[in-house]
């Protein structure tokens, strides 16, 4: 295949939003039905980063675990963080691979599971009532955490015969339907369930991810989130609003409708927040600062606000700024 379509494996949320995306503090601050605000720590690599945004937000502080902490980081950064942790996001610590519910593979699915567990009990000793999860990918492989070793998996011919944007090798509307990917989908509903149940008794909601319509990823559509909300009283949703702004510009459906349809599930449990560059043509997982680029913030709270998810700011930028603004915003001191 051409160089630009395996260059745009490479796209933001692999480099820009993984790498360096923030995790969210979680604040108590008066939202009206009592959700917290927060960080993800995926954007703050060192102590230093943690320390100055507790410094800002002090008691209110609050954050999501990341995939991208190391048994030897999460360590560290315990003695800063405890008793501000609202959820994990799979896997933490920090893997080899990232979780594959949807392979045909036993071994990939055993160590998925495995990983799975022990980000559950990462949750349970730092008191976080919410696991995020990424369920899988259209491929029997495990997938490489590391971008360098996940790029020639995802350059596979598999994946680039269902790319319809060479831009960030995203999808159609069509790729939920089509015979490549719907045992996939179905492999991982069918794990997640399960998994859900798991986490269920130890009393931590289980919250699979909408992803950026990149072709291999599984689950983007508000019509998928739908399915797999109604699949279990115990599985949960995170509702990520920037990964669903670039499936609304792919898909060509109108995005404040598909955020309504999300939340109208009753099972947003967390919202990821962040903006991007994306419109008709451009689909960019920037991971950028909420007000930017005529991303459509007030709306996009106002409709967040009212469902009792946990707001976790996950932009790679001013992640201090980000919480203020929709902190400010959910307590009516700040109008957008
Ligand atoms: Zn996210």
């Amino acid at each position: 295949m051409n160089q630009p379509k395996i260059k745009a494996f490479g796209i933001q949320h692999e480099e820009q939003g993984a790498d360096r995306v923030t995790n969210t503090n979680a604040l108590t601050t008066g939202c009206k039905n009592g959700a917290v605000t927060g960080a993800s720590l995926v954007g703050m690599k060192s102590l230093k980063e943690i320390e100055e945004y507790i410094e800002q937000f002090g008691q209110d502080a609050r954050f999501e675990l990341s995939y991208q902490m190391s048994a030897e980081y999460l360590a560290q950064a315990t003695p800063l963080i405890r008793g501000r942790v609202v959820s994990a996001h799979a896997c933490c610590p920090s893997t080899e691979f990232f979780p594959n519910l949807a392979s045909a593979d036993p071994e990939v699915v055993a160590q998925s599971l495995a990983d799975m567990e022990a980000t559950l009990q990462t949750a349970l000793e730092f008191g976080a009532k919410i696991v995020v999860l990424h369920a899988g990918y259209v491929t029997d492989l495990a997938m490489p955490s590391s971008y360098e070793a996940r790029k020639p998996i995802l350059a596979r011919p598999e994946f680039i015969k269902d790319i319809r944007h060479e831009d960030g090798a995203i999808c159609g509307p069509e790729y939920r339907l089509s015979p490549g990917y719907i045992p996939y989908a179905e492999r991982a509903k069918e794990r997640l369930v399960a998994l859900a149940r798991r986490y269920a008794k130890s009393a931590v909601r289980l919250a699979v991810e909408n992803l950026n319509p990149r072709v291999g990823y599984l689950f983007h559509s508000p019509e998928e989130m739908l399915e797999l909300a109604a699949l279990d009283p115990d599985l949960w949703l995170c509702l990520d609003v920037g990964h669903l702004y670039i499936t609304s510009f792919a898909f060509g459906f109108d995005y404040l409708e598909g955020l309504k349809t999300i939340v109208g599930s009753g099972k947003v449990a967390s919202c990821h927040l962040h903006a991007n560059s994306s419109r008709n043509g451009r689909y960019r997982d920037d991971h950028f600062s909420l007000e930017q680029n005529g991303f459509p913030l007030a709306e996009v709270l106002s409709i967040v606000a009212a469902s009792e998810a946990n707001l976790i700011v996950e932009a790679v930028e001013d992640l201090a700024g980000n919480t203020r603004i929709v902190q400010e915003s959910m307590t009516g001191r700040r109008l957008l």
